[in-house]
């Protein structure tokens, strides 16, 4: 392991995992995506996702030499209970990395001088999967082993030297191999048995994390989730330990459900509901919460 990636394990606090990619790997990636966008077939989401998302170059003037990846883990879930109209639901929630505590460590560990700067519209994913950090399941999920999927990746451009290291294709993990549990789980057909790419525009997530009205066509008893959906991680060998990971139950009362329900928790947002909202990551998808928690009410009726 490189001098710098071994200073930042002993440096994280809390099982992160980093991979230090040097900034020409960009070219590669750019002669890659634009491949991808002739030779696949692809729906609008994902050439939103190409062309409107994606920032492939440091900005203007940062010296950028190399880029540090990073895996910071999170629990897999929290149940959620929530109350409404003296009934109590039941459903799951995601948790949110502590990002502040891995930056945090980052530069500490950073040698004296060295300048990062946060590149949030990197393609994680890939980078992490073609930079050796993470494998891909066939759910598009990434994985990296001993922390199953339940990890958040961010990354920073840095001034710092680096050598090559690794630099892979897209690969899918072996244990995907003659497996297919997430297909059989996924309960919207979004994940395709004969393409690598799923279709987002089919997942539950691109239905939940925003305030459009569900497609006619989705089954009521799909919503378990507060946003996003897990169902394909749930069913996934490579998350076998990471059930015992899960957390919670965080619990809304009767006023934080309303608030919640009424779409306007952001404007005055009482302290208690905010740490929760902080914790399950809620203000990501402001508007898809009152969405998501109606619906499961709805399915439960
Ligand atoms: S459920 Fe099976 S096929 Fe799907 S990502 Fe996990 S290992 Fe791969
Ligand atoms: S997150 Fe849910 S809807 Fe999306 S691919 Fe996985 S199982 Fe299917």
């Amino acid at each position: 392991m490189p001098a710098l990636e071994s200073a930042l394990a002993g440096a994280f606090r809390s099982g992160e995992r980093a991979k230090l990619i040097p900034s020409y790997r960009l070219e590669s990636l750019k002669a890659e995506l634009g491949r991808f966008r002739t030779e696949e077939a692809l729906n609008g989401f994902q050439r939103w996702i190409l062309d409107g998302l994606y920032k492939l170059d440091p900005p203007g003037g940062f010296p950028a030499a190399s880029m540090i990846i990073i895996a910071v883990p999170h629990p897999f879930f929290s149940t959620v209970e929530f109350e409404y109209l003296g009934r109590a639901y039941r459903c799951l929630g995601l948790v949110m990395s502590d990002f502040e505590s891995a930056e945090r460590s980052l530069r500490a560990a950073l040698p004296e001088g060295c300048r990062i700067l946060a590149a949030k519209d990197l393609p994680l994913k890939r980078l992490a999967v073609q930079g050796g950090l993470a494998e891909y399941g066939r759910n598009n999920i990434c994985y990296i082993e001993e922390m199953g999927s339940s990890f958040s990746l961010m990354a920073f451009f840095s001034d710092l030297p680096c050598g090559d290291g690794d630099w892979t294709g897209l690969r899918v993990a072996p244990t995907c191999d003659g497996c297919g549990a997430c297909l059989e789980a996924c309960p919207t057909g979004a994940i395709q048995p004969d393409r690598f790419l799923i279709d987002n525009e089919r997942c539950l997530s691109y239905f939940n994390e925003s305030g459009g009205p569900f497609p006619a066509w989705l089954d009521k008893g799909v919503h378990h989730c507060v946003y996003d959906c897990l169902r394909c991680q749930d069913s996934c060998p490579m998350n076998a330990d990471r059930r015992g990971t899960a957390v919670g139950p965080i619990r809304f009362d009767a006023a934080e459900t309303e608030l919640l329900l009424s779409g306007r928790w952001l404007e005055s947002c009482p302290p208690a509901l905010a740490g929760k909202a902080r914790y399950l990551g809620l203000r990501q998808w402001p508007d898809g919460v009152a969405k998501n928690l109606r619906a499961i009410i709805d399915a439960n009726a």
